[in-house]
């Protein structure tokens, strides 16, 4: 069964529609991921993570999910043009576009929809998209950062140590040798660890990354980066990217079963 939504022809997402499926919207960006990594990483993890638990979805738990086109194109902070490969949409440009995305997918009758971001400088600009689609429409879409995906265990298996794992690090690396894009570990560098320390803002915010981030302000204001990257890539593996991917994609699929739940009730209850 595919779950592509760009594969389907137009009765057969009437037939989606009926049937109440769950629209999975992956949202990456192509900019530059340091030395090493492809500049399409955040787009291919996005894209990967996203049909994995498209997968599972279909596989075991018969749940009818459909899975569109990752967005490729996205915000960056203008301080990552330096290295060349950042392609930069505007926030306003970049919330427009998602909202009338899925303000399409919600006028052809869809009510269950999860946005799934894999790109940190996303995070506030999706949320407030989801609140102006509920605003719009009364649909609540659900939003996903690929982040928080990651399970407690992942302590256990990074090789990292706190810092290691934020922009091109060991995860998205790990990933990326995981799904076989080209990956140039001769050029993978640890210089750029996050190293700042302080009782608000510590490590990254994986498993095991001292994940004391109580504060928000932008890596790139606290560390200047010498190669485009943050964290340590050096330690990355395939085997690390296949324990990740199987994370990522079970806890996206249980979330999945779980807002498919949520939104059952939210239906029953509107019932007279
Ligand atoms: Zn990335």
């Amino acid at each position: 069964v595919s779950f592509y939504f760009a594969d389907k022809a137009s009765p057969e997402i009437g037939e989606a529609v009926r049937a109440g499926a769950t629209v999975i919207v992956p949202v990456g960006t192509v900019e530059e991921h340091g030395p090493h990594l492809p500049v399409s990483a955040d787009t291919t993890i996005a894209e990967q993570v996203a049909a994995g638990a498209a997968e599972i979805l279909v596989r075991e738990a018969g749940l009818d999910v459909l899975v569109t086109p990752a967005i490729w194109s996205g915000y960056s902070g203008a301080v990552m043009s330096r290295w060349p490969g950042t392609i930069r949409v505007r926030t306003r440009v970049v919330m427009d576009l998602v909202r009338d995305v899925v303000g399409s997918i919600i006028e052809m009758g869809f009510r269950r929809i999860c946005i799934f971001n894999t790109h940190g400088h996303h995070a506030g600009l999706l949320r407030t998209v989801t609140r102006e689609l509920a605003d719009d429409y009364g649909v609540y879409v659900s939003l996903v950062h690929a982040w928080s995906l990651a399970k407690p265990e992942f302590a256990e298996l990074r090789q990292s140590e706190p810092g290691g794992a934020i922009h091109a690090g060991e995860v998205e690396t790990s990933l990326m040798l995981h799904y076989g894009r080209p990956v140039d570990m001769s050029k993978a560098t640890s210089e750029d660890l996050f190293r700042y320390k302080s009782q608000f803002i510590s490590g990254d915010g994986y498993p095991g990354g001292a994940g004391v981030r109580k504060v928000f302000y932008s890596t790139w204001g606290l560390q200047p980066s010498k190669t485009g990257a943050y964290g340590d890539p050096t330690v990355a593996s395939a085997a690390t990217g296949a324990k990740l991917h199987e994370m990522m994609t079970r806890n996206l699929a249980s979330w999945i079963v779980e807002f498919h739940d949520v939104t059952a009730r939210g239906e029953a209850d509107k019932e007279p």
